[in-house]
């Protein structure tokens, strides 16, 4: 038997139900919604507040309250006790309100009088959208119980809110406004299109229901199947899994088969709301629960708990009601996984996610994918309707709902043409990337996926120039073991059909952190233990990488790069573990290559003055312009605040390239450039003029890249650089200038 309370919640529940059926405007609905919950809870004042600007609660309804307050009292977030409930999205009770700390008076109200307050978040999936008060004349407790079904109430308040139960005429809720959102661009490009949210919400059209009994065994049978999948999940990946990853599996495993969870599953639905509301519901307050836990293990396993409910709610037949996006439309979202963004494919037109960098999993698909992908657009699955318009903007990190009429017809022009551009960039596709005065260029992609291979011949470019291994290393959840790695490289190379691949081997560290590596808390791990210094560190894993690449290349050709050499002496130690690997791979009978080369990356300004004697030893030379400029300009390249801040056409950084280019020319060393600089056209153009004959870039700017090359004479940019160089200022002005006017002719 449930208790009473929840008897009582029902009942209130059911009048809820027959006074939203009755015709009315919003104003009209919210207004009987709060004279029905006075009644029901004995309270003398009902107050409905709800989110009608960033972080600003509007007094909505009320029954008890001055009328006039309606549409004026307005508290930010954190402001007054309603703010304060909004800010900790947890429910607050006073016997004594006007004492309680952060009372802040309102005369319009009429308030004074009323002694005791309760108020809850009205909240869904964690966004808290307004607030619901109850006030008494006398000082009084309230009990749990009555706390507990306030926060029902809210809960049937905000998918009524969510189901857009209160717009309209005079009733803009913030969530209908155009809004910008201003993140980080993932990838490249622009799209217009329909949000299509990731998160699958439910769509419930009837929150209540009579029969509790029904719902209960929904929500068991539901949960007996969800934990029946999760065991398998858990079970089938135990076999290969580290300690650390063990550990991981088990709290998952722990959560599904939590009884406190199904216990306040089983309140909520006996307090007569359907089960997919009462798993939003115990979802929502577990989610502020996580939020403020200052332990980051815990804050963690959100994404476990959420994704369990997610789960749980795909179950019950409401979680996915969206089901595959329209063609174009763009796939809103909190967090999207890597496997979800394949799955829809190009069919994208875009992607934003309010969490995530640009090495998140979804960003590096999406950058494979070509797909414009914007990360960290705060608080947009909970402003973002299925449906709405939206303008995804990845070139300059922007997103924009509900776009006002202007801003969208001149995203329509970009869009137009941008698709003009990729017409012209298909034409020249099998064209050699050759100026106008014969100097010809070898255009290659950067890759990390299976996947991208088959860009190489899709946008025309002559190889890989960086295969960045530890994209394979990131995305499985433990170790890959050699013989994966070697089957995989192997597949690299067959899918490049003999056009040469640069192996760059595990760049991990500073940003990259693998999921199963334990690794020391570092002050400044851009600065610290990574890359090759970790392959030195460990050798085991290196060599195991190196068995791997050896092996999977077999006969064929095999070029091998290490990836932020510092120091020649590194470059050394590593090259000599690899012809060891390669000799000792020979004593044991395997095939192996005959045409070895090894490289080094130029990512620290130090390699710049290395001996003359190691620019002759190394094969080749690439220069990772991404690592090398946060470093030559001291400007982290992932701070948002100072990364776009340094030019890489400025004097210096070209009289630093000019140096190492031509170091490499008087050793007879190719030096290659594979930063995200060599694709975009005015930094592409330079670098041809100061003596990079190999370009490596992502996928979608080879295009670009190559109509550039072919619009103009490289006598003219290098003039340009050189008059730059000689007067302190950045070249980039001119080079645009002079692309601008040669790609007219
Ligand atoms: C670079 O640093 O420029 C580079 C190509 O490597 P990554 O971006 O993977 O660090
Ligand atoms: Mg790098």
């Amino acid at each position: 038997m449930p208790p009473p309370a929840d008897i009582g919640s029902r009942v209130l529940l059911r009048r809820l139900r027959q006074v939203m059926a009755k015709p009315g405007d919003a104003q009209a609905r919210l207004d009987r919604i709060v004279s029905v919950i006075a009644v029901n809870m004995v309270a003398e004042v009902c107050s409905i507040y709800l989110l009608r600007e960033e972080q600003m609660l509007e007094l909505c309804a009320t029954e008890g309250l001055r009328k006039e307050a309606v549409h004026r009292t307005r508290f930010r977030f954190g402001q007054g006790l309603v703010g304060r409930i909004a800010a900790s999205a947890e429910p607050f009770a006073s016997r004594d309100a006007p004492r309680a700390p952060g009372f802040e008076y309102r005369p319009e109200t009429g308030e004074e009088i009323y002694s005791s307050f309760c108020g809850v978040p009205i909240q869904r999936l964690g966004k808290v959208m307004g607030v619901l008060v109850v006030q008494n004349a006398a000082a009084r407790d309230y009990s749990e119980e009555e706390i507990d079904a306030l926060e029902v109430i809210a809960m049937v308040i905000a998918e009524m809110a969510d189901a857009g139960q209160f717009t309209g005429e005079g009733f803009d809720l913030v969530r209908s406004a155009p809004k910008a959102y201003e993140g980080v661009g993932a990838s490249d490009g622009a799209a217009i299109g329909v949000v299509h949210l990731h998160e699958p919400k439910a769509a419930i059209t009837n929150p209540f229901t009579e029969d509790v009994e029904g719902e209960r065994a929904r929500l068991d049978a539901a949960m007996a199947s969800l934990r029946e999948e999760v065991d398998a999940l858990v079970t089938a990946d135990m076999g290969e899994a580290t300690a650390e990853y063990r550990d991981v599996l088990e709290a998952y495993r722990m959560f599904a088969h939590d009884k406190g969870w199904l216990r306040r599953l089983h309140e909520a639905v006996a307090a007569g709301v359907v089960a997919e509301v009462a798993v939003e519901r115990v979802q929502s307050a577990a989610r502020s629960r996580m939020e403020r836990a200052a332990n980051p293990y815990l804050r963690d396993r959100l994404h476990d708990l959420d994704d369990l409910a997610n789960r749980l709610l795909r179950r019950l037949g409401g979680g996915a009601p969206n089901g595959a996006p329209p063609d174009g439309a763009v796939l809103v979202g909190r967090t999207i996984g890597p496997g979800e963004l394949l799955d829809h494919g190009k069919r994208l037109g875009g992607v934003v996610m309010e969490e995530g960098g640009l090495g998140s999993h979804a960003a590096i698909v999406a950058r494979a994918l070509a797909i414009p992908m914007v990360v960290g657009a705060e608080r947009i699955v909970a402003e973002a309707r299925n449906g709405d318009a939206i303008v995804v903007d990845a070139d300059r990190g922007e997103a924009f709902l509900r776009p006002p009429e202007n801003l969208r017809i001149a995203y329509e022009e970009k869009v137009a043409l941008a698709a003009e551009a990729e017409a012209r960039y298909r034409a020249i596709r099998s064209l050699p990337a050759e100026t106008r005065d014969g100097h010809r260029i070898s255009l290659q992609i950067n890759a990390g996926l299976l996947s991208d291979m088959p860009n190489l011949f899709e946008v025309g470019a002559e190889g890989v120039g960086l295969y960045r291994t530890e994209l394979q290393f990131l995305t499985r959840p433990t170790l890959p073991r050699r013989a994966d790695q070697a089957a995989l490289y192997g597949r690299v190379l067959d899918a490049a059909q003999g056009a040469p691949v640069i192996f760059r081997t595990l760049d991990i560290g500073s940003d990259k952190v693998l999921p199963y590596m334990k690794r020391p808390e570092e002050e400044n791990p851009a600065l610290g233990w990574r890359a090759i210094r970790v392959g030195l560190d460990k050798p085991f894993a290196l060599k195991m990488q190196l068995q791997a690449l050896l092996r999977g290349a077999g006969a064929r050709p095999l070029s091998v790069m290490f990836p932020f050499v510092a120091d020649e002496a590194e470059f050394y130690a590593a090259r000599t573990i690899l012809t060891e690997t390669h000799a000792r791979l020979q004593r044991l009978g395997y095939t192996v290559t005959t045409e070895l080369k090894v490289g080094a990356m130029l990512e620290t300004p130090s390699l710049a003055y290395a001996s003359a004697a190691f620019f002759r030893e190394v094969d080749f030379l690439s220069v990772g312009g991404n690592d090398l400029m946060q470093f030559f300009f001291a400007a982290d390249r992932g701070n948002e605040r100072v990364r776009r801040r340094y030019d890489a056409l400025s004097a210096p950084f070209l009289s630093f390239l000019r140096r190492v280019a031509s170091r490499a020319s008087a050793a007879g060393t190719p030096v290659s450039f594979c930063g995200e600089a060599a694709g975009r056209p005015e930094e592409a153009l330079a670098l041809a003029a100061l003596g990079f004959r190999s370009l490596s870039m992502r996928p979608a700017s080879v295009g670009r890249v190559k109509y550039a090359l072919r619009s103009v004479e490289l006598g003219a940019v290098r003039a340009i650089i050189e008059e730059a160089m000689s007067g302190g200022a950045p070249a980039r002005p001119a080079i645009g200038a002079l692309l601008a006017r040669s790609a007219e002719l």
